[in-house]
């Protein structure tokens, strides 16, 4: 499928052994690496390293597997960028900076299978999982399209990553590396619909990354309605999950509720949610529904949106209400891609 070996995606290990491979010394290999994630956008500007070196990591491999197609700015800065992989595919990623912080929210697949209902991404079917290098290389083209590294990454792009778990792991290994890009594990959260046996796995693995998950409805009729995977585990079993992933990693997990007009944005719903999470170690993120092109489920109205809050408020939950960013510019999940496709 890619042609070449890619080179972002590699640790020092396999550089070691690619320079080795081209009959160059073992210094090098740190030399690429500083190249690969500071990042710079083409190997002939990796100016310490020899020329002919260069000349035949440029013939013989592939610097960067993502290529920009567009990028739309949007008036508060948010910027949406479509990229494509080197099979033709297309994905997306969006950079939102903030008064004191930027977050990068990348893709982690093309599409996605999971099939929630509200979701763009998941009208689309699943196409197939990035790799690691293609995940990385998101926030590689963001850093040289901005300037600067940002200070948060978010899996809440394109695709389902617990569900991608091998590529993920290893994706963030390299976001968060000193000999790769840096960014501070706290900084990086994974969203998940809620694979618990994923969430089980992930809160061995030691990593003390923030836990993102889709929750939408606090009833299990409800939820299976809107999202298929609760079909395969009930409340009850995510809720344990999440239980035991805060006791063993003491991080606080994001519980993201999406409020759909009508749909889960009651006074009985924020009673459920509030029971739900009592006890867990968690804070709520509302986020008024973004509509999607033939979708069911419409935006509440502000004054309902901040009425929903006080109630899981006095319920004795942490909540906020998530800013809508970039949405002149469709920065909402799966939307770019569409529109591009119908072009
Ligand atoms: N698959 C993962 C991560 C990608 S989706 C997950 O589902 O968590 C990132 C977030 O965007 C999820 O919370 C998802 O439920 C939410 N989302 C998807 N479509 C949306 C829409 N139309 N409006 C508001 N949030 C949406
Ligand atoms: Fe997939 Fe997440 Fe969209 Fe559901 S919300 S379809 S899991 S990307």
């Amino acid at each position: 499928m890619i042609s070449g070996r890619v080179l972002v995606g590699q640790g020092p290990e396999e550089l070691k052994e690619l320079v080795a491979e081209f009959g160059e010394p073992g210094f090098r290999a740190d030399q690429l690496i500083k190249w690969i994630y500071r990042p710079v956008a083409a190997i002939e500007e990796m100016s310490n390293l020899p020329i002919g070196l260069r000349e035949r990591l440029a013939r013989e491999t592939i610097y960067h597997p993502c290529s920009t197609v567009t990028i739309r700015h949007s008036r508060d800065g948010t910027r949406k960028y479509l990229f494509m992989l080197q099979d033709g595919e297309l994905i997306e990623s969006v950079y939102i900076p903030e008064a004191n912080r930027s977050t990068v929210c990348i893709s982690s697949q093309v599409g996605c299978k999971m099939g929630c209902t509200f979701c763009a991404t998941g009208t689309m079917g699943f196409v197939r999982h990035l790799t690691a290098g293609e995940i990385v290389d998101q926030v590689l083209q963001v850093i040289l399209d901005v300037g600067s590294r940002p200070s948060n990454v978010v899996y809440m792009g394109m695709g389902e990553p617990l569900e991608n778990y091998e590529q993920l792991i290893r994706s963030i290994r390299i976001l968060n590396a000193s000999w790769g890009i840096n960014i501070g594990i706290r900084q990086i959260t994974v969203s998940t619909c809620g694979l618990v046996p994923g969430i089980r796995r992930l809160g061995k693995e030691g990593l003390g990354l923030t836990l993102a998950v889709s929750l939408h409805a606090a009833d299990d009729k409800k939820r299976r309605r809107i999202m298929p995977i609760a079909r395969a585990y009930s409340l009850d079993e995510l809720l344990d999950a999440l239980h035991e992933y805060a006791a063993r990693t003491k991080r606080r997990i994001t519980i993201e509720y999406a409020l759909m007009s009508g749909f889960n944005d009651s006074r009985d719903d924020a009673r459920q949610l509030t029971d739900l999470l009592r006890g867990l170690l968690c804070h709520v993120n509302l986020i008024p529904v973004n509509p999607i092109p033939g979708g069911l489920h419409q935006k509440p109205r502000d004054s309902q949106v901040v009425r929903f809050e006080n109630w899981l408020r006095r319920g004795g939950l942490e909540v906020s209400i998530r800013k809508e960013r970039g949405a002149d510019i469709e920065a909402a999940c799966g939307q770019l891609r569409g529109q591009w496709e119908e072009i």
